[in-house]
Parts: structure tokens; sequence; C-alpha cells
């Protein structure tokens, strides 16, 4: 699956530019050109990560940050500032919004290819670390293979996505409809139970390899993925 960049700017060249060198960098490409519409994108096919000019028609990129750093199903979305001039960088480095990167005008696609690379890099540790371990179970990105104790563990596709995000996030609780957002992707109708299905098959699949109550209910509020008794 394409890591999917939202890109906010409201100068038409300017975006075509950067989306262009974008999609030619192998990623999936949204453009607002304005706040209003890169709200509803976050909220209707939540980005990977944002690249958002400073200086828009409806709210400054600088405030949209700020909305989005303190939400918390959006704080976590990487953002990428785009500045007109090198005192407006320092201005907004020195405003300390949350994003997480800054970039000043003009700049070259390789440029901010290779920010985006880094902010990715820091922001999801799935999308770096092919292998993460936790409690004798072995989730390798690269390969699609999942291990308990070294025996082969097989699952469906939704139940190793929705493991590979439990084991990249762990011992936090994700609501149902986070988990649908999370993993199965925003744009597409699913019922909340559809999630507790594919958490039972996770369970069942787990259960032979007695890592099953890694995989934990919390009442009222979803699920958790943790390696502490419940
Ligand atoms: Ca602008």
């Amino acid at each position: 699956m394409a890591v999917h960049i939202l890109v906010v700017e409201d100068e038409k060249p300017i975006r075509e530019m950067i989306c262009f060198g974008l999609r030619r960098g192998g990623y999936e490409v949204s453009e607002a050109e304005d706040v209003a519409t890169a709200r509803s994108c976050v909220a209707n096919h939540r980005p990977d990560l944002l690249v958002l000019d400073w200086m828009l028609p409806d709210m400054s990129g600088l405030e949209f940050t700020r909305l989005l750093k303190r939400d918390k199903d959006t704080k976590e979305l990487p953002v990428i500032m785009l500045t007109a001039r090198a005192d407006e960088h320092d201005k907004v480095t020195g405003l300390d919004s949350g994003a997480d990167d800054y970039i000043t005008k003009p700049f070259s696609p390789r440029e901010l290819l290779a920010r985006i690379t880094a902010v990715l890099r820091r922001a999801a540790p799935s999308t770096t670390e092919d292998i993460v371990d936790i409690h004798g179970l072995r989730l390798d990105s690269s390969s699609h293979r999942v291990t308990a104790n070294d025996q082969m563990v097989t699952l469906g596709p939704t139940e190793y996505r929705l493991l590979e995000f439990f084991m990249t996030h762990p011992e936090r609780v994700y609501s149902r409809s986070q988990l649908l957002d999370r993993v199965w992707g925003g744009n597409v109708y699913v019922e909340e139970r559809t999630v507790d299905v594919h958490i039972r098959r996770l369970r069942k699949a787990l259960e032979g390899f007695n890592v099953d109550q890694l995989v934990q209910t919390v009442r009222g509020a979803g699920y958790r993925f943790s390696a502490k008794p419940e």
C-alpha cells in the first residue's frame, strides 16, 4: 500500500509541481487548495503525512497544524510546513506549532522527498523497523511473516494488518472506529462489529502459541496490544 501524502497549497503551479514530484517518487497524493478541503480529506481518506503551506486563504498552516496536534486522532499525523522565506521559516520554527519539519521555498523535489523520508522514518517505526518482537511474537514486515517462539503463525490479510498495527502501536487503547480508520482505511464503510470478528480470528490464530492474551479487550473503550497482564 503506497504511502498517502496530502499536499495543501493554494498556489496551483507550486502544488502541481510538488504533487508531480511526489507521484514520481511513488507516493499516493491528494491535493487541497485550502484548509477546509484539507480537513475533509483528513477525515475521509486519512493521509500518512501532510505537506502544508503556511499561507493559505482560509486559515494559516500554522493554526491548522495546532488544531491537528491538539486532536488525539490526528496528533501523530506528521506535518511538513512550507514557508516562503527564510525569515518566515525562523518565525514558524520559533512559534513551535508542532510541525515535524519545515522547508523554505524554493526547494527542489529531491529535497522535499528527502525530508519526507526522514519525517516518515521518525514518525512510523513500522516503515523502517522491519522486525518487531514482543513477548516472543515476532512480525517481519518485509516478508509478511509472523512467528511465535520461532513457530510460523498463519494469518489472513486483515488479521496480519491488524496485528502489524497493534505491534507497532503497543500499550495504547484504540476504539473500534480508530482501528477501522487506521487498519481498514477511513474511506471504506465497514461496520464496527467487523473489528470484533477480525480480533476474534486474530486471537484464535495466536491461541495455539499461547500469545492470544497480548490482544486485550478494554471494556467500554476498545482494544489494546500489551505484553503486560490485563
Ligand atoms: Ca500560499
